[in-house]
C-alpha cells in the first residue's frame, strides 16, 4: 500500500510552485513537471510582487506556510506599502524584485522539500480511468501515474504572440507554446476560451539618463510580506534601489494614433479580451483621449540586470513604432530598447466549470490554478495554486475538499468570484471585491488563516505558535490603549479615544511596544474599531445564509417557479449554499426565496 499518494503538478510558474509546495507540505510525494525548469517562477511581466489586493493575497499565502512572501522578502530591492496614508484595509505591501535572483531564492526554498521533484517535460495529455484523472503523459511518451493532477499552464496553451503585423507561436518570448494539452482537455469535454495579455518594452539601463526623472525611493522602514520577519526589525536582504517616474505627452500619443492601423488590437487580429485594469498603451491613448499624459514607472529589473522595465507602456505595436514612441518620451530620447513589447493570446478554461475547490467538474482528480483559470497576475496565480495544491492532496488522500471561506480571506473571495460569477476579462484582485474588507486587511492574514493552515497540515506548530504570540501581544496592547494604562491621559479621554479623534502623533507610535506589527496597523485597528464591529455583525448575518446548504444532488432544473435562465445558471454553477446562489449574476431575491423554499421542501421529504 502507498504511504504517500502522488500528486503531479504541471507548470513551474507561480501557481505551479505554490501548488507543488502546498501538496508537499501536506505530506504528498509531488512531481512538478514543467517545460523548462530553468524558467521556474519567471516574472514574465513586471518584476514586482504585491500591491493593493495582490499584497493581501501574498500575506494570506504566507499565513498558510506558502513560498511567495518569504521569497519576495529575500528578493526585494524596493519595498513600498501602497495607499499607506489610508486605512489598513486598503494598504497593499509591494516589493520590486530582483528578476535574476527571485527564481534562485524560490528554488532554494523548494530544495527544503525532500518529497518534491522538479522534472523537465511537456505534459501532452491526461490519463483517465472510470471518468477520473489518474495520470499525465508527456509529449515524448513518459507516463506519470498519480492520484490527482494540478494543471497550471499560464499563457502557454496554444499561445500566440503579436508584435505589429508579426505573429508567432509561443507562451512567452523565447519559449514555445503548448498545444497538445488544449486538445486533450477539449477531448475530455472541457470548454476553452481565449484571453490576451501584453507587456511593455524593456530598455537598456545604461542608455537612460535617470537625472531627467523624478526618483521614487522605497519606504524608509520597509515592511516585509512574511509573518516570519518581524515588522519593526526587518532589514531587506538586498541593497535597495530607486525607481523613476516618467510621463508621456502629446507627441507620444500622436505616434500611437498614427500606428493604430498596425496594432493587432485595433486591426482585429487579436479578438480576445485583455485585463481592463492593466490596459495596453494603445487602449489608454484611445479610450482616455482627453488625458494629456500618462504616468510611466521606470523600474530596474535587478541590482545588476542591464534592463529597465517601463511600467505602464504595455504595447504590441511593431518594433519601428515602439522605437519612435520611446524616443519621443521626454528624457528617453536616447534610450535603447533591449526587448520590444508584445501581446500574447492563449487558451483558458472558463472557471464556472470548476468547483469551489478548483476541481474540474467534468474531470474529477484534475485541479486548475493560475492564468489557465482566467486570472492575471503572479499573486492571483500563487493563491489559486495553493488552494488547488491543498485540494489535490486532500483528494489523493481520499479526504473531502477545503473550500476557502469568502468571509475569511481574499483567497475565498477569488475562488467564489471565479467559480460563481465567471470572468469576462482576465481577473485581478482588488480590495473592492471583498464584502468584508476591513476584516480582511493584509496584516490580519495570520490571525484569520494560520491555525486553519495548521489543521490542514500546511503550517508547522512553530509557525502557528508565533502567530498566537503575535496576536496575544497585539490584543494586550489594544486593551491597554483602550483603558488608558498605556500613554496615560485623563480617564475620559483614553489614548484609543485620541487616536480615533485623529490626535495621535508619532509619540504614540514610539510608545507602542510591538515588534511583530507594523505600528500603523495598530493605529488603524484602534481607529476603525467601530466599523470593524459593525462588519463583524454583518458577517454573522451572511454566515446564517451560508449555513443554508444546498443538498449535493439537488435538482435545480426541477425547481418550479424559476425562470429557464435562472435554472440554467444554477445548473451550470451548482452553488453549494444559498449565499453562493445569491452571488450568481441574474439570481434575484425572488428566485432566491423560491430556491430556499424548494430546499426546505426537499429536506422535509427525505
Ligand atoms: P506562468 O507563470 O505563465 O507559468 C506557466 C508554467 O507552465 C511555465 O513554467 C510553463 O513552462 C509551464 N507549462 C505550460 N504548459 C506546459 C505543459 N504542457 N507541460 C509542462 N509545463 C507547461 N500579469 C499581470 O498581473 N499584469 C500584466 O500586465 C501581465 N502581463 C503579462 C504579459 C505577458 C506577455 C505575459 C506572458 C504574462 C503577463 N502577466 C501579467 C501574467 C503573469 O505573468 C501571469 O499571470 C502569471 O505568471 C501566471 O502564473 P501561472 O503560474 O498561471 O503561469
Amino acid at each position: 500500500m502507498k504511504t504517500k499518494p502522488p500528486v503531479v503538478v504541471i507548470g513551474g510558474g507561480h501557481a505551479g510552485v505554490e501548488a507543488a509546495a502546498a501538496a508537499a507540505r501536506m505530506g504528498c510525494d509531488v512531481v512538478l513537471l514543467t517545460l523548462d525548469p530553468d524558467s521556474l517562477v519567471r516574472l514574465s511581466c513586471n518584476p514586482a510582487i504585491g500591491g493593493i489586493g495582490k499584497g493581501h493575497l501574498v500575506r494570506e499565502i504566507d499565513a498558510l506556510g506558502g513560498v511567495m512572501g518569504l521569497a519576495a522578502d529575500l528578493g526585494g530591492i524596493h519595498f513600498r506599502v501602497l495607499n499607506s496614508s489610508r486605512g489598513s484595509a486598503v494598504q497593499g505591501p509591494r516589493a520590486q524584485q530582483d528578476y535574476d535572483r527571485y527564481p534562485g531564492i524560490v528554488r532554494g526554498i523548494l530544495s527544503q522539500y525532500p518529497n518534491l521533484e522538479i522534472v523537465a517535460g511537456e505534459a501532452g495529455s491526461l490519463s483517465i480511468e472510470n471518468g477520473r484523472v489518474v495520470g499525465v503523459q508527456t509529449c515524448n511518451g513518459q507516463n506519470y501515474p498519480c492520484d490527482a493532477v494540478v494543471l497550471t499552464t499560464g499563457t502557454f496553451l496554444r499561445g500566440r504572440m503579436y508584435q505589429g503585423e508579426q505573429e508567432t507561436e509561443g507562451g512567452r518570448v523565447g519559449e514555445t507554446a503548448a498545444a497538445e494539452m488544449s486538445h486533450s482537455l477539449v477531448a475530455c469535454g472541457v470548454r476553452l476560451d481565449r484571453f490576451k495579455t501584453g507587456t511593455p518594452p524593456r530598455l537598456v539601463a545604461e542608455s537612460i539618463d535617470t537625472s531627467q526623472f523624478e526618483p521614487q525611493p522605497g519606504d524608509e522602514s520597509p515592511v516585509p510580506f512574511s509573518f516570519s520577519h518581524l515588522a519593526s526589525e526587518f532589514q531587506p536582504a538586498l541593497p535597495q534601489t530607486l525607481t523613476h517616474l516618467a510621463k508621456t505627452g502629446a507627441a507620444v500619443h500622436r505616434i500611437v494614433r498614427e500606428n493604430l492601423h498596425r496594432s493587432p488590437l485595433y486591426t482585429g487580429r487579436i479578438k480576445s479580451l485583455g485585463p481592463r485594469y492593466c490596459p495596453s498603451f494603445e487602449d489608454k491613448v484611445v479610450k482616455f483621449s482627453d488625458k494629456p499624459g500618462h504616468l510611466l514607472h521606470l523600474e530596474p529589473m535587478g541590482l545588476e540586470h542591464p534592463w529597465v522595465y517601463v511600467n505602464g507602456l504595455s504595447t504590441s505595436l511593431p518594433p519601428e513604432a515602439q522605437t519612435e514612441l520611446v524616443a519621443s518620451i521626454e528624457g528617453l530620447e536616447r534610450a535603447q530598447i533591449a526587448r520590444f513589447g508584445y501581446a500574447v493570446e492563449y487558451d483558458y478554461v472558463p472557471p464556472t466549470q470548476l468547483t469551489n475547490a478548483l476541481e474540474v467538474r467534468a474531470l474529477p482528480g484534475l485541479f486548475l490554478a493560475g492564468q489557465i483559470c482566467g486570472t492575471t497576475g503572479y499573486e492571483e496565480a500563487a493563491g489559486l495554486g495553493l488552494i488547488a495544491g491543498v485540494n489535490a492532496a486532500l483528494s489523493a488522500m481520499g479526504k473531502g475538499p477545503w473550500i476557502p471561506d469568502r468571509l475569511q480571506s481574499y483567497l475565498g473571495v477569488m475562488v467564489t468570484d471565479l467559480t460563481t460569477t465567471g470572468v469576462l476579462e482576465p481577473y485581478r484582485m482588488f480590495t473592492s471585491r471583498a464584502e468584508m474588507r476591513l476584516s480582511l486587511s493584509a496584516d490580519t492574514a495570520d490571525a484569520r488563516l494560520t491555525s486553519l493552515g495548521e489543521s490542514l497540515g500546511l503550517v508547522p506548530r512553530s509557525q502557528a505558535e508565533r502567530s498566537e504570540r503575535r496576536w496575544a501581544q497585539l490584543n494586550d496592547t489594544l486593551a491597554l490603549l483602550e483603558c488608558g494604562a498605556l500613554l496615560r491621559g485623563p480617564r475620559s479621554n483614553t489614548p484609543a479615544d485620541r487616536i480615533r479623534k485623529g490626535e495621535a502623533g508619532d509619540d504614540y507610535l514610539a510608545h507602542i511596544p510591538l515588534t511583530s506589527f507594523d505600528k500603523r496597523t495598530v493605529l488603524s485597528l484602534v481607529q476603525y474599531r467601530g466599523y470593524l464591529e459593525r462588519e463583524q455583525r454583518e458577517t454573522a448575518r451572511l454566515r446564517d445564509l451560508e449555513r443554508v446548504r444546498v443538498p449535493e444532488e439537488f435538482a435545480f432544473e426541477l425547481v418550479p417557479g424559476l425562470s429557464h435562465e435562472v435554472r440554467q445558471r444554477l445548473c451550470e454553477v451548482r452553488p453549494t449554499s444559498l449565499s453562493q446562489a445569491a452571488r450568481i449574476p441574474g439570481i434575484n431575491p425572488a428566485s432566491l426565496t423560491v430556491l430556499a423554499a424548494a430546499i426546505v421542501k426537499q429536506r422535509r421529504a427525505i
